[in-house]
């Protein structure tokens, strides 16, 4: 992490979908113009999508 952005700790929140509307709302608005959140949201989505998966396999 190069670029220290104190919103990135809002980014697994987002990528979770777990924010409320209006925060919803006014991280993206930020993300928009922050490279650093950009990236965060990249790097844990795919992360995320795996875990949905995964999630919906039963336990063995
Ligand atoms: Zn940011």
């Amino acid at each position: 992490m190069t670029y220290a952005c104190p919103s990135t700790v809002t980014v697994g929140a987002y990528v979770l979908g777990v924010l409320c509307a209006r925060e919803n709302t006014e991280f993206r608005q930020h993300a928009v113009g922050c490279p650093s959140c950009q990236r965060e949201i990249a790097e844990l989505t795919p992360t995320v999508r795996l875990l949905a998966i995964l999630k919906t396999v039963p336990a063995l």
